[in-house]
């Protein structure tokens, strides 16, 4: 017999929400804690590969999402230097066929107010805005869901758990009109310029705007998402790539956020309190997978609490197990990426050599295993 749980999530950001829908999907009720009075519009462009859009698809939000988010036709990746194509690989229809699901790109804003809306459609999920959480609530829940993000509050009460540390990397956003943007630049590609020392990433969020992503070495270690910084250690850092770049950059009106990473640790604590998402393992952009493994964490952790042959406790120590080989992989392939994007001296030309070489259509044969995978079979 289908047992009802009835489950409290800390934080509506994306792991929260799709944690939310994938729960009551399977019957289950829900009450969201935000410490916002309402959702901010902050932030800038994700990227949501076949792993995370799949899960979206199946949540039941394909129509919505198709509004607002971008398939791009090509990963691109491009000499900074020389702004050389070195390899495409291709998405769009590829991806769809290949994976089974859209490689897409949209405003973090968009995706957070789709999640939003289809939450507030569900009869069993109650939200209290303007409440900040930082243990669970006494009229115990079967389980308390810390989706409160790299700050996390509910880190604190988790044995084992790890601090926040910085990443020494800063991530500078903007967006730019369309008609800004040079001609000689990619309007319906996904295009990472790979620099010695920074990498640049370009795609479009918008009918008519780009959304620009620098990640460049960085000493400050402020917290927080949307800082005005002083452009000029931007531009310095680019200073040596393509002259055409500079003037592209010194356009765009630029916020940025210090990068802070959370290692390998642990993320339960007895009294069923669990960590997803960037609570419990923040990691850099490189990747682009930081909202992919949250959403990834919310699907499989509401397959895991679906188990009526298990308590709770036993189902919470088999997503953490699950869960945490993937992480480590994708975490791993992030550093991989950063070593390769900001490469410098003989180091970027063998990363030259070696994506000109092996060429688009092979690179995409080494994200199988990322953009292939299927999250929520709860180890049945
Ligand atoms: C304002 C903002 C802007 C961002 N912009 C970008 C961007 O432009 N590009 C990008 O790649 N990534 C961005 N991110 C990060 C990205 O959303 C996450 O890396 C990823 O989606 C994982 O999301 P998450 O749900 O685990 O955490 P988050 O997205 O950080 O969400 C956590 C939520 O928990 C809430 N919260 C925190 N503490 C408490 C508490 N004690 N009690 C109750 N609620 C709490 C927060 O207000 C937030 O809504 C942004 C995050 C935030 C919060």
């Amino acid at each position: 017999m289908k047992n009802t749980k009835h489950i409290d999530i800390v934080g509506a950001g994306i792991a929260g929400l799709t944690t939310a829908l994938a729960v009551t999907q399977r019957g289950h009720t829900v009450r969201i804690f935000e410490q916002s009075p309402a959702l901010e519009e902050i932030g800038a462009g994700l990227q949501l590969s076949p792993n995370a859009t799949r899960i979206l698809q199946s949540l039941g939000l394909t129509d919505e999402l198709a509004d607002v988010w971008y398939e791009p036709d090509h990963l691109q990746l491009v000499s900074g230097l020389s702004l050389k194509t070195l390899a495409r690989l291709p998405v769009g229809i590829t991806a769809r066929d290949r994976w089974k699901a859209p490689y897409a790109v949209i405003h973090r804003a968009k995706l957070q107010d789709v999640l939003l809306n289809a939450c507030r459609r569900h009869g069993s999920i109650a939200f209290e805005f303007g409440k900040q959480i930082d243990k669970p609530a006494q009229d115990a829940a079967d389980a308390t869901v810390g989706a409160d993000g790299v700050w996390s509050s509910l880190r604190r009460i988790v044995p084992g758990s790890a601090e926040p540390r910085f990443s020494g990397y800063a991530a500078w956003r903007a967006t730019l009109p369309i008609a800004e943007l040079p001609p000689s630049f990619s309007r319906t590609d996904v295009t990472a310029l790979l620099g010695p020392g920074a990498h640049l990433v370009i795609y479009r969020i918008g009918p008519d705007t780009m959304n620009l992503v620098a990640t460049i070495p960085e000493h400050a270690s402020e917290k927080g998402w949307n800082f005005r910084g002083d452009a000029s250690r931007l531009l310095s850092a680019f200073s040596r790539w393509r002259q055409s770049i500079g003037p592209v950059l010194a356009k765009a009106e630029w916020r940025h956020w210090p990068i802070y990473e959370v290692g390998d640790a642990s993320w339960r604590s007895d009294d069923n309190t669990i960590l997803i998402g960037d609570a419990a393992h923040a990691m850099a952009p490189h990747a682009a997978q930081g909202a992919a493994m949250a959403i990834e964490d919310a699907f499989e952790l509401a397959s895991w609490l679906d188990r009526t042959d298990m308590e709770t406790r036993t189902a919470l120590l088999g997503f953490e197990a699950q869960r945490r080989p993937r992480i480590q992989r994708v975490r791993q392939r992030g550093w991989l990426n950063k070593f390769a994007y900001q490469a410098i001296g003989p180091f970027r030309l063998g990363r030259d050599i070696v994506f000109t070489l092996r060429g688009g259509e092979k690179l995409l044969t080494d994200l199988d295993w990322l953009y292939g995978y299927e999250a929520g079979s709860s180890g049945k």
